[in-house]
């Protein structure tokens, strides 16, 4: 399938969900099962963060505070991802867009690019402090652990930490963060025959099986 697409039926995907929603997860799967980057503008500001760039040193106090770095310094990140060549037939965004700016920007980045899929995972606010709070992460790759990893990452066998953005003050903090500046976004896209809820609060495969359905559908109302 990878091999036949062009650029006018590139598959785009924005994965919607507040943080903690396992989002980045399913973002993961799509990328790899489809055969596309997976572009995670936290991964890149955390990666920017630790080896101390000059974008790392914009963004640590922002990140670490709950907020959201700006919609100037986040377009230009991705845009000049999405202009790479392993970008051209799609790819799936995880974390971008957060605001109705970036998202207007980023109808713009793919005009002539073909359909943006838009999948909202769903989850109750209850479940995702309960989630986040107890989310460790890799300290080396920044992966998300795996509930089987208990001491060692699985991927690079790096250490597993808890997010510096994680504690319970902050974890109400983004979520606070997302209701008010992201949930204008499932307004701006909702209309949309390329808009699709999904219930995030299942077991991760039970998700994914949705995730490739809704994709399908979304695609397909695209044509
Ligand atoms: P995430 O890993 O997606 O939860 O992102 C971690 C942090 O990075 C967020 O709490 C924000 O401070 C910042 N960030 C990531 N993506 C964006 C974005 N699209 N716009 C603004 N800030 C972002």
């Amino acid at each position: 399938m990878t091999a036949t697409r062009d650029a006018m039926n590139a598959l785009n995907v924005v994965m919607l969900g507040p943080p903690g929603a396992g989002k980045g997860t399913q973002a993961e799967r799509l990328a790899r099962t489809r055969g596309l980057p997976k572009i995670s503008t936290g991964d890149i500001l955390r990666e920017a963060v630790q080896s101390g760039t000059e974008l790392g040193c914009v963004a640590k106090a922002t990140m670490e505070a709950g907020n959201l770095v700006g919609d100037d310094v986040m377009i230009g990140i991705v845009q000049e991802r999405l202009d790479r060549d392993d970008a051209r037939l799609g790819f799936v965004l995880d974390g971008f867009p957060r605001t109705v700016i970036q998202a207007a920007a980023l109808d713009r980045m793919v005009d002539g690019r073909g359909p943006l899929v838009v999948l909202d995972v769903v989850v109750p606010e209850d479940i995702l402090v309960r989630r986040l709070a107890t989310r460790r992460i890799c300290r080396k790759c920044g992966a998300n652990a795996a509930p089987e990893w208990t001491d060692a990452c699985g991927k690079c066998g790096g250490s597993l930490v808890t997010r510096v953005d994680d504690g319970v003050d902050i974890v109400r903090e983004r979520l606070k963060v997302y209701l008010r500046q992201s949930k204008p976004l499932v307004d701006y896209y909702s209309a949309r025959a390329t808009f699709r809820a999904i219930d995030g609060n299942r077991p991760p495969d039970v998700v994914t099986e949705a995730v490739d359905a809704a994709l399908e559908s979304a695609s397909g109302a695209a044509l």
